[in-house]
């Protein structure tokens, strides 16, 4: 398995690692990993591995096995042998946006109180589908509540609960499309805010910021509508 760093530490750009396996297809398993893997809406990170002044690009991770992480090269070249210790290095600029995104999206969660189908972020743009046959806020009203909680700077906290202690509070689990890490008997539970009365309280294996204030200025984009019960609501980064 590789052991998820970013988990512990989203803001680790760099890490040494070792080389466990080399893919039939091309791609690299490290023991650990500062590369998030695509999934839960999320795009896998890019960036870098370096050892014995070899320099290789990675385009993207994507989750194998078990609990391995595949990285996979942007170019057909040499890989490092298996056994090989190499230096990660993440694409900051692209995964700090990706992570700026991310918690927004929890905050649209927080702010429209309805089902969750699927969600999507990109470098410069999120999107979440809702179970919600009609708009019952506007836009600058939503557009209003989300700017208040970037500018509250609230604090975004994680632990570990129970499979048991999940399936008790089962209005917690807000989206399909963001599984948590679920091990044996532990899953992360990610908080926004005042933990005794918090803006945003879900299961969720993603990458978020320390602060909501990191975030910073967010603009709403479209809204469309996806059939009678869906609609798909747009989120910028204003920078
Ligand atoms: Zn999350």
């Amino acid at each position: 398995m590789t052991q998820p760093l970013f988990l512990d530490d989203p803001y680790r750009r760099d890490a040494p690692a070792v080389v466990k396996t080399l893919t039939d297809e091309g791609g690299i398993i490290l023991d650990r990993s500062v590369f998030y893997p695509t999934g839960g809406g999320q795009p896998g990170d890019s960036g870098w591995l370096n050892w014995d002044g070899q320099h290789m690009p990675v385009a993207t991770a994507i989750r194998g096995q078990g609990d391995d992480i595949i990285l996979v090269p942007s170019e057909a070249m040499a890989l490092p042998p298996l056994g090989a210790h190499v230096t990660q290095a993440l694409d900051w600029d692209r995964r700090h946006r990706h992570m700026r995104l991310h918690t927004a999206l929890h905050l649209l969660t927080a702010v429209i109180p309805y089902p969750v189908t699927g969600g999507q972020i990109s470098v410069s743009q999120g999107r979440i589908d809702f179970d919600m046959p009609d708009m019952t806020q506007d836009r600058d009203a939503i557009t209003t509540a989300l700017n208040a909680f970037v500018s509250q700077d609230a604090k975004i906290t994680d632990g570990w609960i129970t499979g048991a202690e999940l399936d008790a509070h089962p209005h917690l689990v807000r989206t399909m499309a963001v599984q948590p890490p679920r091990g044996a008997t532990q899953i992360r539970l990610v908080r926004i805010g005042d933990p005794d009365s918090p803006i945003d309280v879900q299961p969720c294996g993603g990458t978020h910021v320390a602060r909501t204030g990191e975030i910073g200025a967010l603009r709403l984009g479209r809204i469309e509508k996806q059939g009678r019960q869906s609609r798909r609501i747009h989120l910028h980064l204003e920078s």
